[in-house]
């Protein structure tokens, strides 16, 4: 009997292995492969993004024999036509969780309706589903470690094979996304490269995570989040691999965030550009051309802040940062030049080959003192104690900051310390972090005299 094929939309799922939708629309049937290029995801991508994003899908079309189908349009329009076109039973996907994707998705299966298809979501791209764990009360968790505690006890599942898949294979595709000129140099796309950072990590690294992990100038992370973030790889992967070590432990932890942030935004699909915790809405942020100028010396890493400006750097030339120096570089923007953190998350989305909404803007937040586990905002970042604790031997400064490389350990912190004298070359601080720090506090009393002034009228 000749059975109609299914159709499958891939999206944040650029792989055949482990990918539960696939082997759901694969059940028996012929399947068409479809991507389609959503100006409004791919307009808002940075170039770093688009020119990543075309790799992948040169990996996949190249793993699927040349059958992968690529359409420009609205979803909307588009995935009915393309069923339409091949007859299609049903249309299959893995689920999406973030606020413009769940609505997509709810257009989609409105538009397929009239002509008796489903739209079927299948999974997720998260080791623990977004809303399948939640408090006592059946709320959405808003705090780490309790979240973490039931995230650990949630079954593990195991990978699944690669489908036999009977691509069809005789449908027009519009042109592969031209790939945009890059200045950064960005990891190798695809399943097999991610399969092999992931080994290599493995192999090497992850023992001496917990110990590496927070040390920029040390390969000690997996930078699996690129692979994460296009689904080239799914966490169900890693996890499946990882066994009781301190390291492989601490890794563990750090896959739960990425959950745990898919989930809050899940829950809260405004806190993409909304404070967290509505309180902080009190908070004032500097604007006006001075401010301008600020933002475009941090973005450009020019701070005088050796470890801000390694950051800033090598996001430049590598449209990736280390997360210690994530959090250090969103710091100084918002407590240091008071600037709004959407501004700071803007520039890290486009810029970021791994961005990801959920985990920017939260972390972001997080930094901010404005989102879940509310890192205090009095907890003020110091851009040269964090540099020394973690980088001692400026390693990471030297090869981001080649104009300070000569200065010793003592100086390379604080290059103005120099007894020589500052460098020419390099920016003196653009601020002092000593009174700027105040200045953050004291927009701070305010946020919590607003509040208690908000209580006391409500009592
Ligand atoms: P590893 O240390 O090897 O961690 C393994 C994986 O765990 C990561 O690939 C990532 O998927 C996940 N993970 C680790 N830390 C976090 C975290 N704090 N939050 C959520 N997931 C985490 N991560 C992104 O993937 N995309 C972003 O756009 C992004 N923006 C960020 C912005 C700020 C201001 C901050 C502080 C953090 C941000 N992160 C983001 C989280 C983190 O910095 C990166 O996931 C991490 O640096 C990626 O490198 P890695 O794969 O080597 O991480």
């Amino acid at each position: 009997m000749h059975l109609p094929p299914s159709l499958f939309w891939f999206r944040r799922d650029l792989r055949l292995i482990d990918n539960p939708a696939l082997v759901a629309a694969a059940d028996g049937r012929p399947v068409v492969g479809l991507f389609v290029i959503d100006d409004a995801l791919y307009g808002p991508s940075g170039d770093n993004r688009r020119a990543f994003l075309r790799r992948c899908l040169d990996a996949l079309d190249a793993d699927m024999g040349g059958s992968l189908v690529v359409r420009w349009g609205d979803p909307a329009e588009i995935v009915p036509e393309v069923a339409a076109e091949v007859d299609a039973g049903q249309v299959y996907a893995t689920g999406d969780h973030g606020p413009y994707g769940m609505a997509r998705d709810e257009r989609v299966a409105a538009a397929l309706a009239p002509s008796g298809r489903s739209f079927i979501a299948v999974d997720s791209p998260y080791a623990v589903p977004p809303g399948s764990v939640a408090t006592g009360s059946g709320t959405p968790f808003k705090v780490f470690t309790p979240y973490y505690r039931v995230w650990q006890t949630v079954p593990a599942v195991a990978p699944v094979a690669v489908p036999e898949v009977d691509w069809v294979t005789d449908l027009a595709s519009d042109e592969l996304p031209p790939e945009p000129e890059v200045i950064a140099e960005l990891p190798e796309a695809g399943e097999a490269a991610a399969a092999a950072d992931l080994d290599a990590f493995l192999a090497d690294r992850v023992d001496a995570y917990d110990d590496q992990r927070d040390r920029p100038g040390v390969d000690g992370t997996s930078r699996l989040s690129t692979h994460l973030k296009w689904g080239t790889i799914h966490p169900r992967q890693i996890l499946d691999r990882l066994g009781p070590s301190v390291g492989q432990e601490s890794f563990r932890r750090q896959l739960a965030w990425r959950d745990f942030y898919g989930t809050v935004l899940n829950a809260w699909p405004g806190s993409a550009r909304d404070n967290f915790v509505p309180k902080m809405d009190a908070l004032t942020w500097d604007t006006g051309s001075e401010a301008d100028e600020r933002f475009a010396a941090w973005c450009e890493g020019r701070t005088g802040y050796p470890i801000v400006d390694a950051g800033m750097r090598q996001l430049r030339a590598t449209g990736w940062m280390h997360n210690r120096v994530r959090m250090i570089t969103a710091s100084f923007l918002v407590k240091d030049l008071h600037i709004d953190w959407r501004r700071g998350a803007r520039w890290f989305m486009d810029q970021l080959v791994d961005g990801d909404l959920a985990a920017n803007q939260h972390g972001w937040q997080w930094t901010a003192g404005t989102g879940t586990d509310a890192s205090p905002f009095f907890r003020v970042f110091n851009p040269v104690s964090q540099g020394r604790k973690f980088d001692p031997d400026g390693a990471y400064v030297r090869r981001w900051v080649p104009e300070i490389a000569h200065l010793g350990d003592k100086h390379l912190h604080e290059p103005w310390s120099d007894p020589h004298g500052a460098p020419a070359a390099y920016p003196p601080p653009l601020v002092d972090h000593g009174v700027e720090r105040l200045e953050a506090l004291a927009r701070y009393d305010v946020v919590k005299a607003t509040a208690s002034g908000a209580t006391a009228a409500a009592g």
